[in-house]
């Protein structure tokens, strides 16, 4: 994810604290300095730091659970308005997204639990008057927080883990597209009613709903992505009328094809045989260093991948979104049928959920 940068690892999974991040620690102190002066900042930063560490672990439980049933999770990035565990997929199996979904706000319960035993054990009240970030006791408060945290998570509203666990629910009796565009919905007007409540009461609140509304949107794309791409062939979205170039070209003959063309990645075919691929990359780099004499022969990848015209769509956009390719040739035996890149899924998707 961008603007963020690696802190530490937990159970081998690594932790990435995103820039903006900072931004509200800074902000958290400059509130309690006003607040309270040193004392209040310090406070200030300190009950951040320490939520957040029960983000992580709330985090970390969603994360153990994925790798359990055998999901990769790539990292855990913590934002001002929570954390995500970054994940390889969404199970498919409505059950597990349930377990994942379910284990992140049973951690934050038991840290509530260990936070309320804390505070009983030094003999104080866990009664808080008005919660605060600069004052008070911070075992109470935390004991607070992480009982807010499970519970707000739990509201059965996309993209929060109870709205994962409503449509987890919904798989079960309906197809998963039209389960999560149930629970998108009641994510949607859960947002709208906690926008309008946090623009009177708590702009904080307006924030996270923005968000959440986002999210909700966010996911439910990806999820009408992948049932349109579970069904199609990689035939029914390639690329089929191609440009092929020669090893032989120069690589300004071919920056003049990329100007009066569409085409931005060539495969390179020499006596009928696919030998290299030239992708936009490698052709803006040779821009970039004026190497316009140069040969396709000296640019071109000749280690790349290749796919059939009968492979499925879903497992070609999940390989190059995971290992950033550009552009794969399309094979039938030895013979190149066209090509697909990621531009060539989304216009396929488009306009095949334009067609129904
Ligand atoms: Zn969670």
């Amino acid at each position: 994810m961008k603007w963020s940068f690696q802190i530490g690892k937990l159970f081998t999974i690594p932790i990435r604290l995103h820039a903006t991040f900072l931004l509200l620690l800074f902000f958290i102190s400059i509130f309690g300095f006003r607040h309270a002066g040193i004392s209040g900042a310090v406070f200030g930063m300190t009950s951040i730091v320490f939520i957040f560490f029960c983000v992580v672990l709330h985090e970390i439980g969603h994360s153990l659970m994925a790798i359990h049933y055998g999901i990769e999770v790539k990292d855990i990035v913590l934002m001002p308005i929570g954390g995500v565990s970054r994940m390889e997929e969404i199970p498919e199996d409505p059950r597990k997204e349930i377990t994942i979904s379910v284990v992140g706000p049973l951690v934050s319960f038991g840290l509530a639990f260990v936070f309320f035993l804390l505070t009983k054990m030094r003999g104080q009240s866990i009664a808080v008057g008005g919660l605060s970030l600069f004052n008070g006791n911070l075992i109470a408060n935390l004991f607070w927080i992480n009982l807010i945290l499970g519970g707000f998570n739990l509201i059965p509203a996309f993209p929060m883990d109870g709205g994962r666990v409503l449509r987890g629910i919904l798989s079960t009796t309906m197809d998963s597209l039209k389960a999560t565009k149930i629970a998108v919905s009641v994510g949607q007007v859960f947002a709208i009613l906690l926008f309008f409540f946090g623009i009177f009461f708590n702009w904080w609140m307006a924030l996270i709903a923005i968000f959440i509304y986002l999210g909700a949107e966010g996911e439910e794309r990806m999820v009408a992505l992948r049932s349109t791409l579970g069904k199609s062939r990689v035939k029914m979205a390639m690329l089929t009328d191609v440009h092929t170039i020669s090893p032989d070209q120069t690589m300004g003959e071919v920056l003049e094809t990329v100007c009066h063309g569409l085409q931005q990645d060539f495969p390179v075919v020499e006596k009928g045989e696919l030998v290299g691929l030239l992708t936009k990359e490698a052709i803006f780099s040779a821009l970039h260093k004026h190497e316009k004499s140069a040969l396709v022969r000296e640019m071109m990848q000749r280690d790349f991948i290749t796919t059939t015209e009968d492979a499925p769509l879903s497992d070609i956009f999940k390989k190059m979104t995971k290992e950033k390719l550009s552009v794969i040739p399309v094979m039938r035996g030895k013979k190149l049928q066209g090509m697909i890149n990621l531009e060539q899924i989304g216009k396929y998707h488009l306009i095949c959920q334009e067609g129904g």
